[in-house]
């Protein structure tokens, strides 16, 4: 990752960021926040963040999609200042409200009987991937090109989808060893045949299959009925598990994540990011049956974590999930904020005559600098990386606040109105217009 550029910049944001350079590697604690200069955020209310220049901007970063009800959502505030006092972290037995945050997921997501708490996504996938290779007893975890599923080993293989660095070894990865590397194999999304030639390539070999069910670490790419279908029909027959992870699309798109918009049952289900509206809280799930192996319930595979199921993260999962649950509507209004948004951004690239097409789901939205249809990742290579990042740069510049990576995307909240919707549309096309220029 460059660091960011504020030479000759006298002002606070870039003083604190010099500052930062000094006692942590960068400057900042997670490589892409790195990128698109980034000046330093002090406060961040409902669709707003600010900048320690007083700086306003709308929010569409979402801190990587963790906020999803608007930032420090008062029905979440209070949920966490009320367990703040209480009983804090317990070594022995369990609490109430992990009680609480379990029994909630079970209920509302389709193929969960039971859920471990995690810290982070990445924790919830490791666990998910140990769990498969210990049911299965198979070594290898397909992913898809373009998906990410956190920092750990099992999956660290091709988290950079740059298409010069696409397929190959990840420049990213030193550190991880050759056999981890080497036990990820990657196929294409959208592409059942890539999957069936690595089972044939790998008989008896392939412990899960793990994937986003929309890519949004590229966007959107949107899963082709058949093609979950067949991931579910040939993961049984190959006796590989299924592992959705609903990272990004848990309790995003819809209460029962993604699995209930397409009806296909996971194995294994993974989440974090939105689960706590910006607090840490992850959770593996998935039917008693396998979620017994760990060693909680007496199985063979270790499950342990001093901040597993902490109550301040406990207490940020319920009231979120418990918000989302008494709030239908917040799905309809965020869905018809996304629509608003990927038709006004058609209308104005078509109008303009730029070769690009909105993406996106419910309240996700990207913008592709290519041509479209986008079917796969193969199709995203052809994006013009320059040309989203004069955009991120302008727009950033006028106020709004946007993934600064091309590929990725941005994220509608419940603090979002239709106004804002508008009134990023009205500087999209005038910063569009001088991309284009
Ligand atoms: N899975 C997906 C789909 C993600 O997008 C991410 C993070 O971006 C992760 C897993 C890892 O989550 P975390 O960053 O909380 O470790």
């Amino acid at each position: 990752m460059t660091p960011a550029d504020h030479t000759g910049d006298t002002s606070t944001g870039a003083k604190l960021l010099t500052a930062a350079r000094d006692v942590i590697p960068g400057g900042v604690n997670s490589a892409t926040r790195l990128v698109g200069a980034p000046y330093v955020l002090t406060e961040a209310a409902g669709a707003y963040v600010t900048d320690a220049d007083g700086r306003r901007y709308l929010d569409y970063h979402a801190a990587f999609g963790a906020i999803l009800l608007g930032h420090n959502a008062p029905e979440v505030d209070d949920a966490v200042r009320r367990a703040v006092g209480g009983i804090d972290l317990v070594g022995w037995g369990v609490t109430e409200p992990e009680i609480e945050l379990a029994r909630l997921v079970v209920e509302t997501i389709p193929s969960a009987e039971q859920m471990i708490s995690a810290m982070s996504g990445s924790e919830a996938v490791a666990q998910a991937v140990r769990l498969a290779r210990a049911v299965t007893d198979r070594p290898l975890i397909l992913k898809f090109q373009g998906g990410f599923h956190g920092w750990q080993d099992a999956v660290a293989r091709n988290v950079i989808s740059t298409p010069e660095r696409a397929y190959g070894r990840d420049p990213l990865s030193r550190g991880i060893l050759d056999d981890a590397i080497e036990s990820t194999v990657i196929a294409e999304f959208n592409d059942l045949d890539s999957v069936r030639e690595l089972y044939e390539r790998y008989p008896e070999r392939i412990a899960a299959v793990i994937l986003e069910p929309i890519p949004h670490n590229v966007g959107a790419l949107v899963p082709e009925t058949e093609f979950l279908q067949g991931l579910r029909t040939i993961t049984a027959e190959q006796g590989s598990l299924l592992i959705f992870d609903e990272v990004i699309t848990g309790f995003r798109h819809a209460l029962g994540g993604y699995q209930q918009i397409c009806g296909i049952r996971p194995d294994l289900t993974t989440f974090g990011k939105a689960m706590g509206n910006g607090y840490p809280i992850a959770g593996l799930a998935g039917p008693r049956a396998l979620m017994e192996r760990f060693s909680s319930a007496g199985g063979d595979v270790l499950l342990a974590g001093t901040f597993n199921g902490n109550a301040v993260s406990s207490a940020a999962g319920i009231a979120t999930i418990t918000y989302l649950r008494d709030h239908p509507d917040f799905y309809e209004r965020t869905h018809a904020l996304g629509d608003r948004m990927r038709t006004g951004l058609g209308a104005i690239v078509s109008e303009l005559g730029i070769p690009a097409v909105p993406a996106g789901f419910g309240g996700v939205f990207a913008l592709y600098f290519t041509e479209g249809p986008i079917r796969g990742y193969r199709d995203l290579l052809r994006d013009n990386d320059e040309a989203y990042v004069a955009f991120h740069r302008r727009m950033t510049d006028r106020g709004f606040l946007m993934l600064p990576l091309a590929l990725k995307r941005n994220h509608i909240s419940a603090a979002h109105t239709e106004e804002d919707v508008d009134r990023t549309l009205e500087a999209a096309r005038e910063v569009l217009r001088s991309v284009r220029d």
